[in-house]
């Protein structure tokens, strides 16, 4: 199946904006989606129609806002083709999940001496809570490296899985490079050195087929609102056997089942570990995200990405004094596009483009020793998903040219 780009863009009520009278161009959507209205209509149905607190009512409206819950729940699963619903925790987002695995798991199974593994590409998410387990608990990161072309050097996982290793924490699609890391391969070596392994697929499941068997993870953390859902709702997939040997992540109502003054017992999984009131309405509504894309085909989104892609690849390159990041191959690689340009500060070509109406992420993206190792402090990032045009990356190659000329003048001046 082809996707009809016109009719998806309909279904954005936000594309049909201006912004300083130009039509939007959005490509940010690495940072986060913009929402269909099916799903935007979801969140409003819920808080019309639904609104109870779930598991604790036995009144209509909560049963009925805990069947859409569970609902959900049962959606997200079958998304990452979870064995059962149970395998899904709701969490807020990526961040909360791999938080969630960090002081659950790694606070109880990472001891002195042990090893984390992680890569050199690492978001801040999936890289600062790791620090804290490892500082805390006397343990060690240790790194696999970024090869120039933006892959990892997977020549050196030999080396760096061994025995001590307790946990391997992987970004599955960097937001930076756009590499799609072969995380199969390295949950395989992982899993022979009896380590467990977590994806970070905040950038992955967004964009493309995910299986967590076939990827034969043990957890897999990612957020809703970049996968057309709300903000404020996020999963972790995490095997079963893992979660009944965890310990809650935080403690309170929900999450419990008997309580006395002084002892409490745990709830079934996954309830165990959401505690206090869940985000209802945002989980249904990512419930409604997933349809969203199960009926577009993620195939088919990965496909549209990849063409993207490669058309942003090829016309970018074109521009003088553009340096592009990440893997050339779009089989390879996502549709996160960061780049440097003519010597403009990303924060200036950022705002410039602004003024035309397009919207691109300038920083450090979250992921600072990268920058180190690119040696810049900062890119500009073009992003895609499934509303983006070839029409609106020409939109953005002609700012772009607009924006050197715009600037020779100060760079001549500043050498
Ligand atoms: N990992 C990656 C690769 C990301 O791109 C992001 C978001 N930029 C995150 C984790 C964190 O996601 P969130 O902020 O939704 O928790």
């Amino acid at each position: 199946m082809k996707l009809d780009f016109q009719d998806i863009r309909k279904d954005f009520p936000i594309l049909s904006r201006t912004v300083h009278g130009k039509p939007l161009v959005y490509l940010d959507s690495a940072a986060t989606s913009q929402k269909p209205r099916a799903v935007i209509k979801a969140l409003v149905r819920y808080y019309e129609t639904l609104n109870a607190n779930v598991h604790r009512s036995v009144h209509r409206l909560g049963e009925e806002a805990t069947e859409a819950y569970e609902e959900a729940r049962r959606k997200i699963a079958a998304f990452v083709r979870a064995e059962s619903p149970t395998n899904i925790i709701f969490t807020r987002n990526a961040t909360e999940a791999i938080n969630l695995v960090a002081y659950s798991w790694g606070r109880s199974n990472v001891g002195p001496g042990d090893e984390i593994l992680l890569t050199g590409m690492e978001h801040h998410s999936n890289l600062v809570p790791w620090q804290q387990v490892a500082r805390e608990k006397g343990a060690t990161l240790r790194f696999i490296g970024v090869k120039e072309d933006g892959t990892l050097a997977l020549e050196e996982l030999d080396s760096l899985i061994t025995r001590r290793t307790k946990i391997v924490a992987c970004v599955h699609v960097s937001n930076v490079l756009g590499t799609i890391n072969p995380v199969a391969q390295i949950a395989k070596a992982a899993h022979a050195v009896g380590a467990i392994v977590l994806i970070d697929g905040a950038q992955s499941v967004p964009h493309m087929p995910v299986d967590v068997a076939e990827l034969g993870c043990d957890f897999l953390a990612f957020s809703g609102h970049k996968m057309l859902g709300p903000t404020g709702i996020g999963a972790l997939y995490a095997r079963t056997e893992l979660q009944e040997r965890m310990e809650p992540f935080m403690f309170g109502g929900e999450m419990v089942s008997q309580v006395w003054s002084d002892h409490a017992t745990w709830n079934e999984l996954p309830m165990k570990f959401e505690a206090g009131t869940p985000s209802i309405g945002d989980a249904i509504a990512l419930g409604a995200a997933v349809d969203y894309l199960q009926a577009l085909g993620m195939e088919n989104v990965r496909r549209h990405e990849k063409d993207l892609t490669r058309y942003a690849l090829d016309t970018l390159s074109t521009l003088e004094g553009m340096t592009l990041y990440g893997p050339k191959d779009v089989e390879i690689r996502g549709g996160a596009v960061a780049f440097n340009f003519a010597g403009i500060h990303p924060h200036d070509l950022a705002t410039l483009l602004d003024q035309q109406g397009i919207a691109i992420r300038a920083g450090n993206h979250c992921v600072q020793p990268l920058m180190r190792q690119l040696e810049v402090s900062a890119t500009a990032r073009a992003s895609f998903y499934i509303y983006n045009t070839r029409e609106e990356i020409d939109v953005l190659a002609d700012a772009l040219g607009i924006a050197a000329r715009y600037f020779s003048g100060v760079i001549r001046t500043t050498g």
